[in-house]
């Protein structure tokens, strides 16, 4: 599949061709036809997929070749809501980047800044506005922004927004778009709540599916340790001696939890810090800063803060609490074996957590085989079958070949 096949007029090739992409990746080759053609759109995508190329080409398009609905200068044709201001910046780039030849004019608006600028900004008037929902409301209710001409809505991440209590906050701004208009929702995960929001949102969508590519799994090497769940900090102090843990992203339930047992590596001596929602954004870019600069071997994150993270070369990822859903284990050792290169998931196993163990076995389709030389070796039983509830269909995998998939990856 080229560009070329996907109907896009010329201001969109050229500046894709600008951007040096090759081909659409498989999301981009799925979405964009039915985003042409008006349809709502219902992603399960995470960041690191194309997808923000995925809805923004299509937009652009659209509004480019069809006249404003409405003739005031001051009218914003498509409003796109993400959770926090890191990824509003990065869609904003990216209209800005595939939009450079199309004229249209676009600004990001996001809270924790002066709003004057970004008053401004919509005071000279934009065609395309990305907002985080609470700066949005604020202004809003200044008066400052009118949703009324708004022909097409993007909600960017919606299990973040769920994670991060912004619901109530995107429904009263949808409670203000017009009825009529085109909505493209995307999520990397649809459980029921998401599911629910979507439903009030979108009119008889489209779906499109891009988990992490089989592929992608299968290039990890995956490990299992059976461990009780006190020992879990100890084993990981002990596995981390292994120098060949160049750069490690491990993985825990709760912010406490990644709290905790950042303290613990610290207090035997391994550089780490955690990352989660409860640091400020000063603090979690330091901390993936040091991280990436090779400053701390070890990132201690819960899946929220490290969601939309473009974390490269982790050669390791500790599973230290199974997550409570099956597909965010493939999302977290996708983390590791970017770009083709193989790499490491290690994943601790309690108790109580053999039931998840067995869901994510099954959605993978093979066992973890648990690792001999486990110096902490407890005896957790396998699961019987019995146990194990039936589990949700396997999500499709990626379709088309790794190299097609984003830069990044
Ligand atoms: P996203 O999932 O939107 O955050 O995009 C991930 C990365 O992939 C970004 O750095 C994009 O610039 C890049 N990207 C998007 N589409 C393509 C493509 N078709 N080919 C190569 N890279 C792409």
């Amino acid at each position: 599949m080229q560009f070329e096949e996907l109907q896009l007029i010329d201001p969109i090739l050229r500046a894709v061709r600008d951007e040096g992409y090759m081909a659409p990746t498989p999301i981009q080759a799925q979405a964009i036809p039915h985003v042409l053609a008006g349809r709502d759109l219902l992603g399960c995508a995470q960041t690191g997929t194309g997808k923000t190329a995925a809805f923004a080409l299509p937009i652009l398009q659209r509004l480019t070749v069809a006249p404003p609905a409405h003739h005031a200068h001051h009218v914003i044709r498509t409003l796109v809501l993400t959770p926090t201001r890191e990824l509003a910046g990065q869609v904003g780039d990216s209209f800005a980047a595939y939009g450079r030849h199309t004229g249209l004019r676009h600004t990001v608006i996001f809270g924790g800044v002066n709003q004057n600028p970004q008053a401004q900004a919509l005071h000279r008037g934009v065609d395309i506005l990305v907002a985080t929902p609470g700066r949005l409301l604020d202004l809003m209710g200044q008066n400052l922004v009118k949703l009324r001409g708004v022909e097409i809505f993007v909600l960017d991440e919606a299990d973040r927004m769920l994670d991060m209590g912004f619901i109530p906050d995107v429904r009263r701004i949808v409670g203000t778009l017009p009825r009529e208009r085109q909505t493209l929702f995307f999520s990397a995960t649809l459980g029921p709540e998401i599911m629910r929001l979507a439903k009030d949102m979108v009119r008889d969508p489209v779906r499109v599916d891009v988990a992490p590519s089989a592929t992608t799994v299968e290039a990890v090497e995956q490990r299992v340790y059976f461990v009780e769940k006190p020992d879990k900090r100890e084993l990981l102090v002990r596995l981390l001696a292994d120098p060949a843990i160049s750069r490690a992203l491990v993985f825990t339930r709760t912010k406490h939890g990644a709290d905790r047992v950042a303290h613990h590596l610290h207090r035997a001596g391994i550089r780490s810090q955690s990352i989660h929602g409860n640091k400020s954004q000063g603090a979690r870019e330091r901390a993936l800063d040091h991280f990436k600069s090779g400053g701390i071997r070890v990132l201690v994150a819960t899946d929220v803060a490290a969601r939309g993270l473009d974390i490269e070369s982790v050669s390791h990822v500790f599973n230290f609490d199974l997550p409570a859903e099956p597909d965010v284990y493939v999302h977290r050792i996708g983390r590791t074996a970017r770009a083709g290169a193989g790499g490491v998931a290690i994943s601790f196993c309690d108790l109580e957590e053999r039931i998840l163990l067995h869901a994510i076995e099954k959605l993978i389709r093979k066992n973890l085989a648990p690792v001999d030389d486990n110096p902490l070796r407890s005896y957790i039983p396998p699961p019987r079958p019995t146990d194990v509830e039936p589990t949700r269909p396997r999500p499709q995998f990626g379709r088309g070949p790794q190299s097609a998939r984003g830069r990044r990856l």
